[in-house]
Order: structure tokens, then C-alpha cells, then sequence
């Protein structure tokens, strides 16, 4: 349920109120944004009586939401959320920010890539330390030295650095190391347990779409984090599990206008694992930024044939560089004031 508080209401009713509502066992959400103030109210509200609501004062009207997701709902916070990734990176409401960098960390070429990419145009650099392969057999990652090249990387380049966890005991670990942006990956976008301990912290969190996942069920994920008090969550829409085997994945563009919709979060469109292969990266790159996703995640390596983790699918600092260009024409052309027809 949304309470929208009228423009004459003074800090100190809606404290009141807030506190009148939290009084009755309920969870609030207060979205201050420029044109209005709105109280989401989360639990069973329907022991709230929005008759008696109405009848004070402050309120202006009350609505209920239907969808399981509230503190993730636009419904709650109309305006866009403006996630700060740190290092003056800020991703969400008109900033768009694109994340590159290897799979895997393997060692001292991190540098290499981290250096092209950034010049490039590339704002936050990816590579993961803890990597969730289908196969046991499969590199597993660097681990912890993983992290630390990656902490390296960042103070040198001035980045803010995005990498996976995995296990909710590394939560820690990954706060100790001043980790920026923590993924979660799409083979635990429903691990509970793990989106608990991270929303236990303020760091931000890309959450990335479960292989089946629906959109609901992404939000939900989403509402996880955020219900233990983190508000730092970036959505990514990495492909989804389809009849279709030509690509690793489909690529959902319809996600990213659906997401922006239903929820005030930031939505990253990630090509990379989305379509699998290095020649199909760039075009699905294109459409997510025309889409208008708020950001990109794109895998590039030095030497993709030798890389430990989806060579098949990462982009050459050249290519990436290309890429580039044409991203900025196509943010630049969907984001443009386009005038009336007379
Ligand atoms: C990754 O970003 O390297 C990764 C494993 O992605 P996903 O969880 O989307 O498969
Ligand atoms: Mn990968």
C-alpha cells in the first residue's frame, strides 16, 4: 500500500505518521522526491482501513500495490534510484556507465585490459576472483589474490570494480577488501540466504537475471537485498535459458523497458553471456543501450583464444573500442530531445 502525502504536510506529521504506521507493525519506505512525497507501507496492509488513511489530514490518497515486489516498486520510489558505485562512478537516472573487463581474473594482464578499457570509455572494470562454472573440473578462480589484483587495479586506474560472490561466508571477506560493486551471479540470483548477506551491507549489488528467471522473480530477488536495508541494487538482464541453441542465451531485450517500468532500479544490459559468442556481442550491445539500459556489462580479454573463462565470447580491446563508439552514438541518439512535428 502507498500512502501520497499532500505538499502542505510538514516534516514533523510525516514523521508522526511514519511513525504511527510503524507503531501498528509495519515496515515503511519514504520516497522524498521532487513533486511528491509517497510512504510505502509494507505487510499485511489489508488490516489497514485506507478510508481512515484518507480521513487525515497529510494524506492526499492512498493506493494499494498488488505485486509482491514494494521496495524495488516505482509505485514506491517514482523517481529513479541513483546507484553511487564509488571512485565518483554513479549509475541510474540519466548516468550510464559501461563495466568491462576479462571473465576471469588470471594474473597481471588485468592491468593490460583494465588500462584499454578504460581508455576506451569504459567507467567500472569486471573480472571474477570467484567464478560459478557448470563444471567442478572447471577453473574455479583466483580467489582472494583474485580480489586483491582487482583492489590493485582499481587504486591505479581509479575504478570502481565489479566481481562475484558466491558464498554468503565471503560477504565479509569482500567488505574487508573494500570491494565496490558485488554480482551475484545468475546461478544464485535465488539464493536467499546469500541476497540476505548482502543486503545486510550498503555496498551496491549487480544482480544479475537467473538462467529461467522471470521478471517477477528477478524483482523479487531484488526485494531480497533491499528488505534487509540495502537500497544499492543494479539490475542486469544477462539472457535468459530458451528452446533457441544458436546463442548461449536469448537475449531479453523486452526486460530492460519492463524492468524501467516496474521498478525505479538501475538496469544493466550484459551482451556477453546474453549471446555467448564474440561476433554477436556488439549488436546485442546496441540494442540494450538502445533499449535503454542504464549501463553495460561487456566481457574483453587481451588474447580471447588463451583466456581461462568465455574466450568464445569476449571482445578484443579493439573491438570493445569500436563498440564504444558506436554506444555513444546510439545513447546520444536515444537520449536526444527529438522536436515536435510541426
Ligand atoms: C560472469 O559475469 O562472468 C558470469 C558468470 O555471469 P552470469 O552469472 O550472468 O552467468
Ligand atoms: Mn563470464
Amino acid at each position: 500500500m502507498i500512502a501520497v502525502v499532500k505538499e502542505t504536510a510538514t516534516q514533523d506529521q510525516l514523521d508522526h505518521f511514519v511513525k504511527w504506521i510503524e507503531g501498528r507493525g509495519f515496515k515503511t519506505n519514504v520516497s522524498q522526491g521532487d513533486n511528491e512525497t509517497i510512504v510505502g507501507i509494507i505487510g499485511d496492509t489489508t488490516q489497514i482501513d485506507p478510508f481512515l488513511l484518507e480521513s487525515m489530514d497529510i494524506i492526499e490518497r492512498v493506493q494499494r500495490v498488488s505485486e509482491p515486489f514494494k521496495k524495488a516498486n516505482r509505485k514506491f520510489h517514482p523517481e529513479d534510484t541513483i546507484v553511487d558505485c564509488g571512485h565518483g562512478v554513479k549509475i541510474g537516472g540519466g548516468n550510464f556507465q559501461v563495466i568491462a573487463g576479462p571473465c576471469s581474473v588470471e594474473g597481471k594482464n588485468l592491468f593490460d585490459i583494465a588500462r584499454a578499457v578504460k581508455a576506451s570509455g569504459a567507467t567500472m572494470l569486471r573480472g571474477g576472483a570467484y567464478k560459478p562454472r557448470t563444471s567442478p573440473y572447471s577453473y574455479q578462480g583466483m580467489g582472494e589474490k583474485g580480489l586483491d589484483l582487482l583492489v590493485e587495479a582499481s587504486a591505479e586506474l581509479d575504478m570502481p570494480i565489479v566481481t562475484e560472490v558466491m558464498d554468503p561466508r565471503d560477504v565479509q571477506l569482500f567488505l574487508d577488501k573494500g570491494i565496490d560493486v558485488m554480482q551475484i551471479g545468475a546461478r544464485n540470483a535465488q539464493n536467499f540466504p546469500l541476497l540476505r548477506e548482502v543486503g545486510k551491507t550498503q555496498v551496491p549489488v549487480l544482480l544479475k537475471r537467473g538462467l529461467s528467471e522471470t521478471i517477477d522473480e528477478l524483482l523479487m530477488g531484488a526485494e531480497y537485498i533491499m528488505s534487509e536495508g540495502n537500497p544499492n541494487v543494479i539490475l542486469c538482464e544477462r539472457g535468459i535459458r530458451t528452446f533457441e541453441t544458436r546463442t548461449r542465451n536469448t537475449f531479453d531485450v523486452n526486460a530492460i523497458p519492463v524492468l524501467h517500468h516496474l521498478s525505479h532500479l538501475p538496469v544493466v544490459g550484459d551482451p556477453s553471456h546474453a549471446t555467448g559468442y564474440t561476433r554477436y556481442v556488439r549488436s546485442a550491445a546496441y540494442a540494450a543501450t538502445a533499449a535503454g539500459a542504464d549501463g553495460l556489462e561487456i566481457e574483453v580479454h587481451d588474447n580471447p583464444s588463451e583466456a581461462w573463462s568465455d574466450g568464445a565470447q569476449a571482445l578484443t580491446p579493439a573491438q570493445f573500442d569500436d563498440a564504444m563508439r558506436r554506444i555513444r552514438l546510439i545513447r546520444e541518439a536515444v537520449t536526444a530531445p527529438v522536436e515536435e512535428a510541426k
